[in-house]
């Protein structure tokens, strides 16, 4: 594989998806959900404006075609084809001429940028807007403009796309991302790119867990996923918000409302394994959907995997979030770091060890000969020991990496070879752990094991 290639493609997706102006609703989420669909089969859903959702309602769908500041000359000193970051998200459509000092109660500047545009929406209080850098604000001279904003705010529909990947197990992990966002690259179009390729990996390789794969708009988007699939609730095992994943940054983890749910311990050892720093957030009730996954009357534990969050970086939410500021090679580690959150999410088995009274005579099963094989991580024979100690139906093979603070793909690895050589058994591949002593609960399944694996 040459390097980067997986952050090669999702910056090149990211590329294509950069110009379209995206909001809540409208035809910016329709056609980025098209490409998005070009790679992966999602379904295409609307849902129409007036929808009640929860103590919410689908807002009318927004469009817009163009918008401009000209001066008296007819010069435009602001165009919408340059950047869509210069109108207010949600604008109504307006076209008028007007005095500098009216203009101004509609400006939007960041003074402590004054190159760089920021990006501003009025969702919900219905008004219009330009956003403009500071440097283009000053030079604004005292006279009448003309300004117009082509847009419609219409009953339509609030647009979103999903994807379901069957696997052996009922038990779903959900991976969201939002695609509201206009040309703005690592919030968020890092996220929309890495998860459609991530969902194409998980397509590739039929997992184990069934997976169910969300691009929506935020807050609105999540509400309304949520509200119309109540029955699918309950399948899911927990959840990851992709977003902020390809700028410099060091990995940063925000936890899940429970803090310590088998998520959160799978994605601190991934971190832990890979030797890099990384920072860990515990959660908190506002960022992004995850608010609205883990609100208590949902109750999903949903963390979230980013580099640096957002609102953490200079250029969040200003036109400097360009293509320029996210590099493929960032991309690509967080591409990375999300296979092996999956990788481990589908093999945190519990294993049985089948001979449990004092350790098996190993010399005798041609182990010791495998120390150090031709595996990809060597068979580790302290791993080895840990694994036949704590296969008792009550720690999981993330738990045994932890306790024995080995990689986990060691741990895997070795416990392959057991499992090959018929010392361990999987117990439960869903990772429910047995409170009771499984050997004493189930005195026919030892036996059987016993005659089966030959272990005398
Ligand atoms: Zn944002």
């Amino acid at each position: 594989m040459r390097k980067n290639e997986s952050g090669d493609e999702i910056y090149s997706l990211i590329k294509k998806l950069y110009p379209i102006c995206r909001s809540i609703t409208g035809n910016g989420v329709r056609k980025t959900l098209g490409i998005i669909k070009d790679i992966i089969p999602i379904n295409i859903y609307e849902v129409p404006s007036g929808t009640k959702v929860f103590d919410w309602v689908v807002p009318k769908e927004w469009n817009i075609h163009n918008a401009y500041i000209k001066n008296l000359k007819g010069k435009k000193i602001l165009d919408f084809n340059k950047s869509n970051l210069y109108v207010l998200g949600y604008s109504l459509p307006i076209k008028k001429k007007i005095k500098l000092a009216e203009l101004k109660k509609n400006l939007y500047t960041l003074p402590k940028y004054p190159n760089w545009i920021p990006y501003l929406t009025s969702y919900y209080n219905p008004s219009w807007g330009f956003c403009l850098s500071q440097k283009e604000y000053l030079s604004l001279k005292d006279e009448e403009y003309e300004v117009c904003i082509d847009s419609t705010l219409e009953n339509g529909s609030l647009t979103y796309g999903e994807l379901f990947i069957q696997g052996d197990l009922k038990q779903e992990i959900l991976l969201s991302t939002y695609l509201c966002h206009p040309s703005l690259c690592n919030d968020n179009l890092s996220g929309v790119g890495l998860l459609t390729y991530l969902a194409k990996y998980l397509m590739e390789f039929k997992p184990h867990y069934s997976y169910r794969i969300l691009f929506i708009p935020e807050t609105i988007g999540a509400i309304t996923w949520l509200s119309l699939n109540k029955n699918k609730i309950q399948n899911i095992k927990y959840g990851l918000v992709v977003t902020c994943v390809g700028d410099p940054g060091n990995l940063t983890y925000k936890k899940t409302r429970d803090g310590n749910s088998e998520l959160d311990q799978i994605v601190k050892k991934v971190l832990d394994d890979s030797g890099e720093d990384y920072n860990l957030i515990d959660f908190f009730p506002s960022g992004s959907d995850e608010r609205q996954f883990s609100s208590p009357g949902i109750n999903i534990q949903v963390g979230s995997l980013m580099r640096t969050i957002y609102g953490k970086y200079e250029e969040y939410h200003t036109s400097a979030d360009n293509l320029s500021f996210i590099e493929s090679s960032f991309l690509d580690d967080s591409f990375k770091k999300y296979k092996e959150v999956l990788y481990l999410i589908e093999n945190n088995n519990l294993y049985l060890n089948l001979n449990p009274q004092c350790e098996p005579n190993l010399g005798t099963k041609g182990i010791y000969s495998l120390i150090g094989g031709n595996k990809d991580e060597p068979l580790d024979k302290l791993a080895l020991f840990w694994i036949l100690n704590l296969s008792d139906g009550t720690n999981s093979l993330l738990d045994i990496s932890i306790k024995a603070k080995i990689k986990f793909s060691v741990i895997k690895n070795t416990a392959d070879i057991l499992s090959e050589k018929g010392l361990i058994k999987i117990y439960n591949s869903n990772g429910i752990k047995n409170q009771f002593n499984p050997y004493l609960k189930d005195e026919d399944f030892y036996k059987k094991a016993k005659e089966k694996f030959d272990l005398k």
